[in-house]
């Protein structure tokens, strides 16, 4: 089984985002990371993300992949960054944040996931507009889906010939880890599937560091893989 840890809302660097890091790489994991773009506005959070995505698995996979998590986290009443707005409106923010991944980070970002777990229809539209993302991120609850361009990745992986990729996720938690959802459900998953645990740990307490701590060892027991988006993309279309 292959596991995708999805933490969200990067903007600039905190010690709470240092110290997940930090054990990200001491595990011998690797994770991905949802930049909020016009959050990281300090010239130390740039240099530390730009030296960040350099380092690397023993696979020479980066241990950190960053991706595009919208450009500034809009929400008002029935309306989100990526839901309830034009696509005008969408396609904007989609491309300033690409180009903020390039222009600024050096990175070439292949992997989005929206503000809120909402997208709508205009979203796809919008992605039409931004080629690089290949990769899309959804929560089956509150998603739509699009059929035609974009194949959902279900549990057991056959061929995947399809440029862009749907992952699902299944374990999303607001300010803590899932972990008493993943300790149910962990002796019925699929060893040919994937996970992907959606957390925030900007958010997190003592406790939450521990139970991140506990979620790795867990998934080591069970004798997963930890990939980033990007990889498990490489490993399905290979
Ligand atoms: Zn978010």
């Amino acid at each position: 089984m292959v596991v995708i840890i999805k933490a969200d809302d990067l903007g600039n660097m905190t010690p709470n985002w240092e110290r997940f890091i930090h054990m990200v790489e001491k595990n011998n994991i690797c994770a991905s990371i949802g930049i909020i773009t016009s959050q990281v506005t300090s010239h130390n959070s740039i240099q530390e993300i730009k030296e960040i995505a350099n380092h690397q698995q023993i696979n020479g996979e980066p241990i950190i992949e960053f991706w595009n998590h919208g450009y500034d986290h809009f929400a008002e009443l029935n309306k989100t960054e990526f839901w309830g707005t034009s696509v005008r409106y969408q396609i904007k923010h989609l491309q300033k944040s690409q180009q903020f991944f390039t222009d600024s980070l050096g990175i070439h970002c292949v992997t989005f996931s929206t503000p809120f777990n909402k997208t709508s229809a205009e979203t796809y539209q919008a992605l039409t507009k931004s080629p690089d993302i290949d990769i899309l991120m959804t929560a089956q609850k509150t998603e739509i889906y699009e059929k035609e361009k974009w194949v959902e990745v279900t549990k057991k992986p056959s061929k995947y010939n399809s440029f862009r990729i749907r992952l699902n996720i299944q374990f999303l938690s607001v300010s803590d880890i899932p972990l008493n959802k993943i300790k149910k459900h962990i002796s019925s998953m699929n060893s040919n599937g994937y996970v992907v645990v959606q957390i925030h740990p900007n958010l997190w307490d003592e406790k939450d560091f521990s139970d991140f701590q506990d979620m790795i060892d867990l998934f080591k027991q069970k004798q997963v893989q930890f990939m980033t988006p990007q990889q498990y993309y490489k490993f399905l279309h290979k």
